[in-house]
């Protein structure tokens, strides 16, 4: 029998940072991770927005999570000798109303490292003529396909992945023991299926299934991300990820025609040019009724730990929350903050 410090259930964004984070630390770690399930990480277009265009507000903790996910991020590319990580301007069409606001915020010092000039024309060809245009600064994508690949074959070749299902709803593991590994702890990274979970069942996880097609549009500009009502994010050779839609009841990932259909309507009120949809993906994202992430130990289990509630904004979440995973983990005495305690459903 082989025997593994910590045992990590599930292969998205949560379990491959928190497995990298322990990997980095000297601990003994192993991902069990079945390919045949659902990866939101997988659909996701990877976007990062350092702030909220609803209220212009900055994203939760954007100061404290963008420099923890940038070195974390530059530091895997290196590790993994690929680049996954771009950074990328955005282009937000303004209404008259989010340019005076936007002119306001301009003057705030704390909006300084995100918040670009003005410009009256936009500087992308054929977007919809809009009142005026802010550029965003500090935003980005990861392409997270890609990310995941890298990762899996590292952990491949270091014999730290099982392609097997965690039998999750059928026992509470109090032997420890998964097919031929023993291990000492256990941390539960499944994404939405935590949903189905029976012994996190009293977590609030109001997941959100969301869609996405990939469009080739040779005449449109890919300097920037572009962002109304719905994204552009170019991805190289002409290519798009344009999204994406929310739906509450219908949890599959199954695309659906209605979901193709109301991201084309808002992409044709935003864009000017032909193109074709090449591809279309359809995922849940794990999403947490006070939208914050959800991190801690099992209140009756002291081997069980849960990570998961990254909601919409994984790729930003992810590499500063499994930091503080793994030093939960590691010690017994760490604790988070109230806003992502697990505690906070108990
Ligand atoms: C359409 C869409 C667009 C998105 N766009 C963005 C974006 O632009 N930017 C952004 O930051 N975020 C985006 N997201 C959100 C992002 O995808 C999530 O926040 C993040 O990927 C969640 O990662 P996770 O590891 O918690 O879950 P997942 O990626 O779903 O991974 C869970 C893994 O656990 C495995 N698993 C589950 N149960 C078991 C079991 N019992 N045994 C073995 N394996 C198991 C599954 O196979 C899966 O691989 C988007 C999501 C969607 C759906």
């Amino acid at each position: 029998m082989k025997r593994k410090e910590v045992l990590i259930v599930g292969q998205g964004l949560a379990g491959t940072l928190l497995a990298f984070e322990l990997y980095f630390a000297g601990v003994d770690v192993c991902i069990v991770n079945n390919p045949q399930k659902s990866t939101a990480t997988r659909v996701a277009a990877g976007m990062v927005n350092p702030l909220v265009f609803k209220r212009m507000t900055k994203s939760w903790m954007v100061d404290e999570l963008l420099p923890v996910m940038k070195k974390r991020y530059r530091q895997l590319e290196e590790l993994l000798g690929e680049q996954f990580y771009f950074d990328l301007p955005m282009l937000k069409p303004l209404s008259e109303q989010e340019t005076e606001l936007w002119q306001q915020r301009k003057t705030d010092e704390k909006f300084a490292p995100f918040i670009d000039d003005i410009r009256e024309n936009s500087p992308v060809n054929r977007v919809f003529k809009s009142h005026a245009y802010g550029i965003v600064k500090g935003s980005g994508y990861l392409k997270t396909g890609l990310f995941l690949d890298a990762a899996k074959r590292f952990f491949e070749q270091n014999e730290m992945l099982i392609e097997a299902d965690f039998p999750s709803n059928q026992s509470n593991f109090e032997d420890h023991i998964f097919q031929n590994i023993q291990f000492d702890k256990l941390v539960f990274c499944e994404g939405h299926y935590l949903k189905t979970h029976p012994l996190f069942e009293f977590v609030r996880l109001q997941p959100a299934k969301g869609e996405v097609l990939q469009i080739y549009a040779p005449d449109l500009s890919e300097k920037y991300i572009i962002n109304r009502r719905v994204f552009v994010l170019p991805i190289g050779d002409h290519r798009f990820k344009v999204g994406s839609t929310y739906e509450w009841k219908d949890l599959t990932d199954t695309p659906t025609e209605e979901g193709k259909f109301s991201i084309i309507e808002r992409l044709k009120d935003l864009i000017h040019v032909d193109f074709k949809v090449e591809e279309h993906w359809a995922g849940v994202r794990p999403t947490v009724v006070d939208r914050r992430p959800v991190l801690g130990k099992h209140p009756a289990h002291e081997h069980m730990y849960l990570f998961n509630g990254l909601g919409t904004k994984g790729v930003m979440l992810a590499p500063f929350f499994a930091t503080e995973m793994k030093n939960l983990i590691l010690n017994g005495n760490y604790s988070v903050s109230k806003e992502v305690d697990l505690a906070r459903f108990i």
